[in-house]
């Protein structure tokens, strides 16, 4: 299905959905994961991981091969030797960052990144950031944030990093001309392409936060309109409209109808005709639409059950029900920020179920009552689902992936539609 922008209309406002919580044990990953996508976009940023052996573990399984000559990213494991005291603590990270600086002149932008061992917690990262910053800037900046399992699921962590990135953005100045940020790490094949769209249909100043470069990250201000790329960046817009920019509401560029009612929400903030919208987008969107439809065979009927993972769950949903005719059991999301998701939450079936938290047990039980065609979750549930005959798709592959945008739509789909393919033939 398709629909003109501006023109779409489908399920209950926000406000009539009946939306459950469930608290109990969670299945997520933590915000460290977040590096594995940051330090491929921000191409000279170094993360630093103040943490554990279990943390550097994790990192390392999760971002798979390196495919860099030098790494974006390590570990400075605290351990409980450390505990003798703070202030050697201090210096010993101190000693650390000098060291990697010192060998490595490529890194423009240092995060240190906090994560939940007691020792680290401890430790004062924001004051060692500014410390380390005054003693290095202007070569490198130097920045702190948390991906503490305990305070983050794994899409947090890149939230928290844009919101530290906000904080030390310059302020853009007054008489500049209005601008647009495209807020939310996308692959640089998916932000050339929407840079290209954004010339198109007429809007002039456009950056994308995050930057691929220290150095181009963009200005801040009340005549910065920003328009959000993902939807689980609450801290990060929080941050941006407290330095008064203004967010611009809208579904999430994915699938052909997202993406064309992402970019004409855009179009209509900066008050640039419709004519000229529907003009722009006409042949890429037209494009993704025939991309959808041999995918669409395969979906179309087939029933979706969403833990929850990412925070795209809902904008997900919404593509696969509209576009590819799927039939949604459950989304589950870990957290439903009800401002950011208006627009979505409208799109949404009609008396779909929808449940933020988590309490897995319970959330598993319902999966299996159902029998859903598909299962979208995270990794640790993935095999053992698997080994019960369930089809699965890791919600971490739909973060990591390129999935934005309409040359994106019929690749976003296939995602979806390969782990069907699979069980078919496995069947056979
Ligand atoms: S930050 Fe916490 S949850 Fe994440 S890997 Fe380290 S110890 Fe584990």
């Amino acid at each position: 299905m398709s629909a003109s922008p501006g023109s779409l209309t489908c399920g209950a406002p926000p406000a009539e959905r009946v939306i459950t919580h469930e608290r109990g044990q969670r299945e997520v990953f933590c915000g460290l994961t977040g590096i594995v996508w940051l330090h491929r976009k921000i191409q000279d940023a170094f993360f630093l991981v103040v943490g554990s052996r279990t943390c550097a573990h994790l990192i390392q399984s999760a971002a798979g091969v390196m495919i860099f000559a030098e790494p974006r990213f390590a570990t400075a494991i605290i351990d409980e030797r450390d505990l003798a005291g703070l202030a050697d603590i201090d210096e010993e990270l101190d000693r650390v960052v000098e060291r990697l600086l010192a060998r490595r002149p490529d890194i423009k932008m240092l995060f240190l990144v906090g994560s939940c061992p007691s020792e680290v917690i401890k430790l004062d990262l924001s004051r060692a950031a500014q410390r380390l910053s005054r003693r290095m800037t202007p070569a490198v900046r130097v920045l702190a944030y948390s991906g503490s399992g305990i305070e983050t699921t794994f899409t947090q962590g890149e939230d928290a990093c844009l919101a530290a990135l906000v904080a030390e953005a310059p302020a853009a100045p007054a008489e500049s001309p209005a601008s647009l940020i495209i807020v939310g790490a996308l692959a640089d094949a998916v932000e050339d392409q929407f840079r290209r769209l954004f010339a198109a249909i007429g809007i002039a100043h456009v950056s994308f936060l995050p930057a691929r470069r220290a150095s181009e990250m963009p200005a801040v201000g009340p005549n910065v309109r920003f328009l959000l790329a993902q939807p689980f960046l609450a801290d990060t817009a929080r941050a941006l409209e407290s330095r008064g920019a203004q967010r611009i509401a809208a579904p999430f560029p994915l699938g052909s109808e997202g993406t064309a009612a992402w970019l004409t929400a855009a179009a209509d903030a900066f008050r640039i005709p419709r004519a000229r919208v529907e003009e722009a987008i006409a042949i890429p969107r037209a494009r993704a639409v025939l991309s959808l439809e041999r995918h669409r065979e395969r979906l179309a009927g087939k029933r979706v059950f969403f833990f929850p993972d990412s925070q795209l769950e809902a904008p997900l949903a919404r593509f696969l029900a509209r576009e590819l005719g799927m039939e949604i059991v459950e989304i589950g999301a870990p957290y439903l920020h009800r401002a950011h998701l208006a627009e979505e939450l409208a799109l949404l079936p009609p008396d779909v179920r929808i449940v933020e938290g988590q309490d897995v047990e319970r959330q598993l039980d319902r999966c299996r009552a159902e029998k859903p065609d598909l299962v979208v979750c995270g990794l640790g549930l993935a095999n053992p689902l698997e080994a019960e005959g369930f089809a699965t798709k890791w919600s971490i592959e739909l973060v990591f992936t390129p999935v934005q945008g309409f040359e994106q739509a019929g690749d976003l789909a296939e995602l979806f539609a390969r782990p069907l393919l699979r069980r078919e033939l496995v069947e056979v």
